[in-house]
């Protein structure tokens, strides 16, 4: 799949993480700009963090147009990504239907819908009628625990197969010359003399590099912590669980405005269901019983004939919130040092985009102008970009 790489004593740059965003880095960074002197460092093995443990789900229907810019971008560059990087992404858009259950609830919808549009981007108010239509199994009645009031349709909204993506960025990374190295933990940084960070101490030595991308998700404030500064981040679980396989029963994505849960299939027929956030700081990959007790209720209660079909397994990835459910991508406090991080629960989508505003801020210097608005500045300036309370849901 990829050249198995020795770790040099320098490089010109080092992404920390190889997670989806370290490796689109790194390959933008040799595809975009040229930059092939270039390792990323993963303390475990590639994709084995979020990018690995996510729900998959890949859509642009944000609020605020610079969040609209940003991951309609990123979804463009997911159309083509199969071809770019020859490697088979299974990216299914198979469109994403969010469910309104109170006529609240459709006010939001109506007025996302609205906003969508506006930011040119494609998206569709459903009647009950047609939600019962293209989802049968959802149960539409108005005895049901959570009626249907209506809701929104994003048609290229999809899925893609997440470890693909991991491996696709890192095959076509390593093509271009970039080192992928596996088992080896960032444990500190290096600073120059002047300042400036100068290379990082890994548990198999120092390496040195001008310039150093961090893009560690849920490990974001450690690293920063080891590099002395803050960030405005909280790490909580998110857990994520897969049914035995079945039978074709639902060929969109459903998420529900009411009970947060959201739904897919994937090809090998595990109906695959992600919900809220574990409401406790954690580093533990897994997640706690009440929620999961929560979402599958909850589905139960929308998929009454899904009643008894069995759990196989659920995990948790660590994810990085930021109080304004946007990420951070730019330069730290450190020079040097740049950030690629707060994608929180939904970074999966954003890979190809924050992999190539980061590789622009790394090799010219300058952000990135999608990226601009979403620098670590704006909670100083309080330029927030508030998706959660926008749309109501944690992104
Ligand atoms: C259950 C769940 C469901 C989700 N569902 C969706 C979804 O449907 N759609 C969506 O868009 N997003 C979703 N997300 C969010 C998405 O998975 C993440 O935002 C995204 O994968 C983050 O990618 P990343 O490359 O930044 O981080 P990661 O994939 O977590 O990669 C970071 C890497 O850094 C490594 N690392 C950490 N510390 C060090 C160190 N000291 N030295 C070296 N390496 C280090 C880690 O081992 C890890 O591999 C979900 C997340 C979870 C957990």
């Amino acid at each position: 799949m990829w050249r198995s790489a020795g770790l040099r004593s320098k490089y010109d740059v080092i992404i920390v993480g190889g997670g989806g965003h370290g490796l689109a880095t790194a390959y933008y960074l040799a595809r975009n700009h040229n930059v092939t002197n270039v390792a990323v460092i993963e303390k475990g093995w590639v994709g084995g963090g979020n990018t690995g443990r996510n729900t998959t789900v890949i859509r642009s229907n944000y609020y605020y147009p610079e969040s609209a810019a940003l991951y309609d971008f990123s979804l463009c560059l997911y159309e083509r990504l199969a071809s770019e990087l020859n490697y088979n992404i299974m990216f299914s858009q198979r469109g994403m239907i969010i469910t309104a259950h109170s006529r609240h609830e459709l006010d939001l919808a109506a007025r996302w819908v609205g906003a969508m549009r506006r930011n040119g981007i494609d998206s569709e108010l459903l009647d009950v009628t047609a939600i019962a239509k293209l989802i049968p199994a959802l149960d539409v009645s108005t005895s049901a625990r959570f009626p249907v009031c209506g809701g929104f349709i994003q048609k290229r909204a999809g899925t893609a197969r997440h470890d693909a993506v991991a491996w696709g960025y890192a095959r076509a990374a390593s093509e271009r010359g970039v080192d992928i190295i596996q088992n080896c933990e960032v444990l500190g940084f290096v600073a120059g003399s002047d300042g400036a960070v100068s290379g990082v101490e890994t548990s198999m030595g120092r390496v040195m590099a001008g310039k150093i991308g961090l893009t560690v998700a849920g490990h974001s404030t450690v690293l920063a912590a080891l590099a002395g500064f803050s960030l405005p981040i909280t790490s909580y679980g998110l857990q994520a669980y897969v049914s035995e396989p079945l039978k074709p029963v639902i060929d969109t994505v459903l998420m529900s405005l009411a009970t947060g849960i959201y739904i897919s299939q994937s090809d090998k027929g595990g109906l695959v269901i992600g919900a809220g956030l574990d409401r406790y700081v954690s580093y533990a990959q897994r997640g706690n019983s009440a929620v999961l007790r929560d979402a599958i209720g909850s589905v139960a209660e929308q998929f009454p004939s899904l009643r008894r079909v069995r759990l196989l397994r659920h995990w948790a990835g660590i994810v990085d919130v930021v109080p304004d459910s946007s990420p951070i991508i730019g330069e730290s406090p450190v020079r040097g040092l740049y950030l690629n991080c707060g994608w929180g629960t939904g970074g999966f989508k954003g890979i190809p985009v924050g992999g190539w505003t980061l590789a622009h801020h790394i090799a010219t210097g300058k952000p990135h102008p999608l990226a601009e608005p979403f620098g670590l500045d704006r909670f100083r300036t309080g330029a927030l970009i508030d998706e959660a309370a926008a749309s109501g849901i944690a992104h």
